[in-house]
């Protein structure tokens, strides 16, 4: 009986011992899970924040519980900027991407065009058919004769600098400083300096330059070296300097913000320039790189969005041209240099190919072939 008894009561407390068990296995189990949900969840936002974080407007919106998140979201903007700037110069997802500083217009730039009379039937009217034809409140043409015909086309736009018309250092750095002294007249946020064998997608550089407040300082191009250019600052008693410094290459257009500009002013406006031009016996974009890196400190901003002919413009890739602020054409290493473009006009009959760049951008133009299938 007493053996019964101690055999039932071994038994009872082997099962009690093995419930508790149980429901602890089974409770250590559930809490597992419930950890393992949390992590999850975790893991999911960090990752998805890191992958495609959200615009401006919809962190501006986040909640104190999403706090957490907005953080991520930071630090994965402050990685972006930090590929943008390690990028090779700003290629063209940088424009289409990068969340607006300031909601400027094409009214906003002041684009200055350099030519020389000789060229205004050959280069300009070109320019004028073509990108200009939609920009005419943006543009002002600088040359060094009168002409009544483009006068008639653009106005007050079409400017005389009475300039020399020698392609020598001295009359482009003259053309420079009025187109200089012009755009702190108008009053507009940006100026752009193109040379009359460059086509300007003037939509793409408005997108471009909203990234970046007008006020601060931005000197935007593209070098045409690969090294800053070394030269000999006069300083006057037959004293010299050497001076290192990087400069956009005029032929592919750049830009400078009004904040700058207006810095610039001791060795630029009025007469000025010219004198820091003979200072350093370079040309004018050379001159503008001068003042702005050397004298004020001011870093180049590389964009590969501007296009000389300096470069091989076969490398501009087809599906891409319409993101390009600047174009151009012409020789180089004594060979034709165009960007490579089956458009609406063959070679022969668009040579600089901008007519079918520009009925690419702008198919409802009167004169661009109907519906083309590029
Ligand atoms: N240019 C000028 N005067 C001249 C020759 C050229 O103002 O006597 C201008 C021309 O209109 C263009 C720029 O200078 O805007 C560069 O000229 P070009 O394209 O012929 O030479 P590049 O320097 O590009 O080889
Ligand atoms: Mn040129």
């Amino acid at each position: 009986m007493l053996k019964n008894n101690g055999k039932k009561a071994a038994l009872s407390v082997a099962s009690t011992a093995c419930l508790c068990l149980l429901l602890l296995l089974l409770a250590v189990q559930h809490h597992r899970a419930q950890v393992d949900e949390v992590t999850d969840g975790e893991n999911t936002g960090t990752r998805s924040l890191l992958q495609d974080s959200a615009p401006e407007e919809e962190n501006a919106q986040l909640g104190d519980s999403q706090v957490k998140k907005g953080f991520s979201a930071y630090f994965t903007k402050l990685t972006r900027a930090r590929r943008e700037v390690e990028k090779p110069a700003g290629s063209s997802a940088s424009a289409a991407d990068a969340p607006p500083a300031e909601d400027i217009s094409a009214d906003d730039i002041f684009i200055a065009v350099k030519t020389t009379k000789k060229f205004h039937q050959s280069r300009l009217n070109l320019l004028l058919d073509t990108w200009i034809s939609r920009n005419m409140q943006q543009t002002y043409i600088f040359t060094d004769g009168d002409d009544e015909e483009l006068k008639e086309t653009i106005g007050s736009h079409a400017i005389n600098t009475n300039c020399s018309a020698a392609h020598s250092r001295q009359a482009l750095s003259c053309k420079m400083a009025v187109e200089y002294d012009n755009f702190i007249e108008s009053g507009k946020k940006w100026f752009c300096h193109v040379d009359d064998d460059n086509y300007v997608n003037v939509q793409t550089l408005v997108k471009y330059l909203s990234q970046y407040p007008h006020t601060q300082d931005m000197y935007i191009g593209k070098p045409s070296l690969d090294r800053p250019i070394e030269a000999t600052e006069r300083l006057g008693d037959n004293k010299m300097k050497p001076v290192n410094f990087w400069f956009a290459t005029g032929g592919a257009g750049f830009c400078v913000s009004r904040g700058l500009a207006l810095k610039m002013s001791p060795w630029a406006s009025g007469g000025h320039f010219m004198n820091t031009a003979e200072k350093i016996r370079l040309p004018d974009d050379c001159t503008i790189g001068y003042i702005i890196e050397s004298v004020l400190g001011v870093p180049l901003t590389r964009s590969n969005l501007f296009h000389s002919h300096l470069e091989n413009l076969q490398q501009v890739s087809r599906s891409e041209i319409h993101k390009q602020i600047t174009l151009s054409y012409g020789m180089f290493e004594n060979k034709s240099n165009i960007i490579s473009l089956k458009g609406a006009f063959s070679v022969e009959e668009d040579p600089s190919r901008f007519k079918s760049v520009h009925c690419l951008l702008y198919p409802d133009t009167p004169w661009c072939p109907p519906q083309v299938a590029f």
